[in-house]
């Protein structure tokens, strides 16, 4: 079982510029390292279908003199054979370039020595937290060249401006440098830290990462326990009595089956009018000017702000809704749908037409995707603490037909009140919750052949215009 521990950190004056100057020190660190890939990919690439393999731009001799063709092992093999002799030992060599391709990373980590020869000031910082920053590299760049699991590649690994460097590593933090509210970080010393909940007992620490924020330091532990097994979903089976169906809106929140329901809450508005008065009030400052400097941080911290209240939100809605049923049945949300903008209208004579994209791009849309996918990740997060279970349902149709008799009851987007030739009368949400855990349980199901393809919201539309 794996979890993350936050804590604030409470450094002293010098310890708070040792920690800004490394993170600076460590960005300049992983910038160079960048631009050293990137030189050498661009150096070394050759377009498979044009050229023979062995080609590359610049002659491979310059490409590969900063290259050492072996490393050296400084320390003992601590692998072991099949006879339980050490594989490699001290003093072996290996070979950094083998069928043609370097190890850049290894060449990279072996390359610290130099910049330490350079600047100096590389040898302060702890030696595992560079290497950090070398790993952090290696990952950019093999998260953009492979797809994960699901398909998806992260971008161009990006240099990083001041703003979007904004951590480091210890790799190797143990249960040992964490003692009544002080942890020790080699190179820096004792930081006093707000120990709020105790490292649960048998976890143990597999590393600290040091961030900074909009409010100060912050330390976050990955804790493992290997002996807690991952409780697999138990499979509770969904039946009327225990579980609840439930619509998410831009009118509510959300709303159950049942008829209860919850307002998107007001401070989060509040909040976003304050910082559209700061954000207009940063712009009529002249650049570089201490009032101006004083806003970003007002700013930074109101974003700050705002993102927890969302979350701390999130988490006391999961919890409410698993107080009332063991299986919640959402939306499967296709949040690619929703932030697809609208086709071009061309006129025929190179003007374009109003599309109506002003309207959809509108803050509503954002609220509503950022916060309902969070809050439905939360949710799942939560059910597996609890050992409950969420089961996403396809919503086509459960906006447009009705519960009680599955007919079709056409509705435009402003219409509130769902009320059917069947006699049912009821809030809309109210139906489509109703609706979505008939169609989770089996008890349902909709004709969607010949429209599969579309979504609920243009076919809304269509019907209004028609
Ligand atoms: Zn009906």
């Amino acid at each position: 079982m794996k979890l993350t521990y936050r804590y604030k950190l409470r450094p002293t004056k010098e310890q708070n510029a040792i920690m800004i100057e490394w993170l600076n020190l460590c960005r300049r660190q992983y910038n160079y390292r960048l631009g050293q890939r990137y030189q050498w990919f661009s150096a070394t690439r050759t377009p498979v279908n044009s050229c023979p393999l062995n080609i590359s731009v610049v002659p491979i001799d310059r490409i590969y003199q900063d290259i050492p063709e072996y490393r050296t092992q400084v320390r003992d093999g601590r692998k072991l054979g099949e006879d339980g002799l050490p594989i490699t030992k001290k003093g072996d060599k290996h070979p950094n370039i083998v069928c043609g391709y370097v190890q850049w990373q290894t060449v990279q980590l072996g390359d610290l020595k130099n910049t330490k020869k350079l600047f100096p000031e590389y040898k302060k910082i702890y030696s595992q937290v560079l290497q950090d920053v070398i790993k952090r590299v290696e990952t950019a760049f093999a998260n953009f060249m492979t797809p994960d699991k699901n398909g998806n590649r992260s971008g161009k690994p990006k240099f990083k401006g001041l703003h979007y460097y904004k951590s480091f590593t210890y790799p190797q933090l143990r249960n040992k440098h964490i003692s009544d509210s002080h942890v020790d970080l080699s190179g820096i010393g004792q930081v006093e830290f707000v120990q709020h909940r105790p490292i649960p007992t048998g976890f143990i620490v597999k590393l600290g990462t040091i961030k900074l924020e909009a409010d100060g330091w912050y330390l976050s532990l990955a804790l493992e326990d290997k002996t807690v097994p991952v409780k697999e979903d138990e499979e509770i089976c969904p039946t009327i009595k225990n579980s609840i169906g439930i619509d998410v809106g831009l009118e509510r929140f959300l709303t159950c089956d049942d008829g209860s329901y919850i307002e998107i809450p007001k401070f989060l508005r509040k909040a976003s009018q304050r910082l559209a008065r700061l954000q207009r009030a940063k712009s009529k400052l002249p650049n570089q000017s201490k009032d101006k400097k004083k806003l970003y941080s007002a700013i930074a911290k109101l974003h700050q702000k705002i993102a927890r209240q969302r979350q701390d939100f999130h988490f006391v809605v999961a919890y409410w809704l698993f107080s009332k049923a063991e299986v919640v049945f959402i939306e499967d949300l296709k949040l690619k749908n929703l932030i697809r903008r609208n086709k071009p209208k061309p006129n025929g004579q190179g003007v374009f037409l109003p599309n109506r994209q002003a309207q959809s791009s509108g803050m509503n849309k954002s609220w509503l995707d950022a916060g309902h996918s969070s809050f439905f990740e939360i949710l799942e997060w939560v059910a597996w603490k609890l050992g409950k279970r969420v089961i996403r349902v396809d919503p086509w149709g459960t906006s447009q037909h009705c519960y009680a008799c599955l007919n079709q009851v056409p509705k435009s987007l402003s219409e509130r009140w769902h009320s059917c030739s069947c006699g049912a009368s009821l809030n809309r949400d109210e139906n489509s919750g109703k609706l979505l855990k008939l169609l989770g349980l089996g008890l349902a199901s909709i004709e969607t052949a010949p429209q599969r393809e579309r979504s609920p919201l243009s076919v809304s539309l269509e019907t209004k215009v028609g």
